[in-house]
């Protein structure tokens, strides 16, 4: 029986990160940590529970909106015995209301999936995977540091299919070092004929300190130029549309219908709550961000304590800044009409010199009623979405 009250309007997402990795991959900055014991895993879900219990009871009265999404983000939730994911998903269903076409998804490293953890997925109401395959070249996967194989993808998809998972997508990446046109376009066809719904593109990207950045620093590997890099971005984007693949946000193609809703959210300033370690979430008009450190976050919750620190109330002004930056990270752009919608008054009002100045260097496109990013947008985004902070 869920404990907390429901409003019919629209739904609240939850984020559930679970930082535990078979081994570190050479470019990873997350916050996940490779071969702990399953003691300290047992502590990991036994604190993300006390914090799940926690707000619950502190909530308790409050009048909140149904789940429509869950996400087990990593790290590698699939890493993780398939119990811990089943006791999570069965607290979540006793504390919110969960919504019967709500959109349940888990992050899976190939090298990780089981038949037994496929079907028991299935079986506990997880409805898609997201599949951290990067590329198709064993090779570029060994530069990467990934745990698997392309054999270990290919028997993943067969597991999630035999499973009944038909909705999935998957991540591929591109200026990976050693990486050509031909590689990304080889690693798209593979893909696509596994009949994904939705595919992540990004770019790699280093971060001082990881073992990646090391060797590219040192010489001994070499990154694609920014202009091939971009070749591979559009030559994914040219490709995808061609296949009948909406590019929908910077970094994200779907088939019709198939958006990750949970993503959207992120874009739309929607409600969202973050449990676990680092998990940041936003609730009643606050950010919030969660201890990254394991020891400190397990401690916290131990003591009964919150893990969370929580940014004080944003203006009407920050959340006018960031539904542009955020907002214009989605290819559809934003409406003038949702923005008055929300904050009373058009976007060129607080905005009107910056939007100006983006259009004229041809970053940003206004139709009318739309506002949105350029192909040459698309390119210089960081440009784009710095303008509004
Ligand atoms: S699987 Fe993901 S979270 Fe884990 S080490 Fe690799 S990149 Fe980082």
């Amino acid at each position: 029986m869920n404990t907390l009250k429901v409003d019919s309007g629209g739904g609240l997402g939850i984020y559930c990160h679970i930082p535990f990795c078979l081994k570190k991959c050479a470019y990873c900055d997350f916050s996940s940590f490779s071969h702990q014991t399953e003691a300290v895993i047992r502590d990991y879900f036994a604190a993300l529970h006390k914090e799940i219990r926690k707000f619950s009871e502190e909530n308790k009265g409050s009048i909140l909106p149904a789940v429509d999404t869950i996400y087990f983000g990593g790290g590698t939730p699939s890493a993780v015995d398939v119990r811990h994911i089943e006791a999570t998903l069965l607290l979540l269903n006793e504390v919110f209301q969960i919504k019967d076409d709500a959109e349940i998804t888990i992050e899976i490293n190939p090298g990780t999936l089981t038949t037994d953890k496929a079907r028991r997925y299935k079986k506990a109401g997880i409805n898609r995977a997201s599949v951290g395959l990067q590329a198709w070249q064993d090779f570029l996967l060994k530069i990467l540091g990934r745990v698997h194989s392309q054999a270990d993808f290919k028997k993943a998809m067969e597991l999630l299919k035999e499973a009944g998972f038909s909705n999935f997508s998957v991540d591929v990446m591109v200026g990976l070092p050693g990486q050509k046109l031909e590689d990304v376009m080889e690693t798209l066809q593979a893909v696509i004929k596994y009949a994904p719904t939705h595919l992540s593109c990004y770019s790699l990207i280093l971060e001082s300190g990881t073992p990646m950045a090391n060797w590219v620093e040192s010489g001994q590997l070499e990154l694609p130029d920014e202009d091939e890099e971009r070749e591979m971005h559009w030559a994914v984007d040219a490709f995808l549309n061609e296949q009948g693949f909406l590019h929908y946000e910077i970094s994200s193609f779907c088939r019709p219908g198939y958006e990750s809703r949970h993503n959207v959210k992120y874009w739309e300033l929607v409600p969202y709550l973050g449990f676990g370690l680092g998990a940041h979430g936003y609730f009643n008009g606050q950010r919030y961000g969660n201890s990254n450190e394991l020891n400190e976050y397990c401690q916290l919750l131990k003591a009964d304590k919150s893990p969370s620190i929580f940014e004080p109330a944003m203006t009407p002004e920050e959340q006018m800044r960031e539904w542009m930056f955020l907002g214009l990270r989605k290819l559809g752009g934003i409406r003038e009409d949702d923005f008055c919608a929300r904050f009373g008054e058009s976007y060129f009002v607080p905005f009107g010199e910056v939007i100006q100045s983006l259009i004229t260097a041809r970053l940003l496109v206004w139709d009318g009623s739309v506002l949105k990013l350029t192909p040459r947008g698309q390119d210089f985004g960081n440009q784009v979405f710095m303008a509004f902070v």
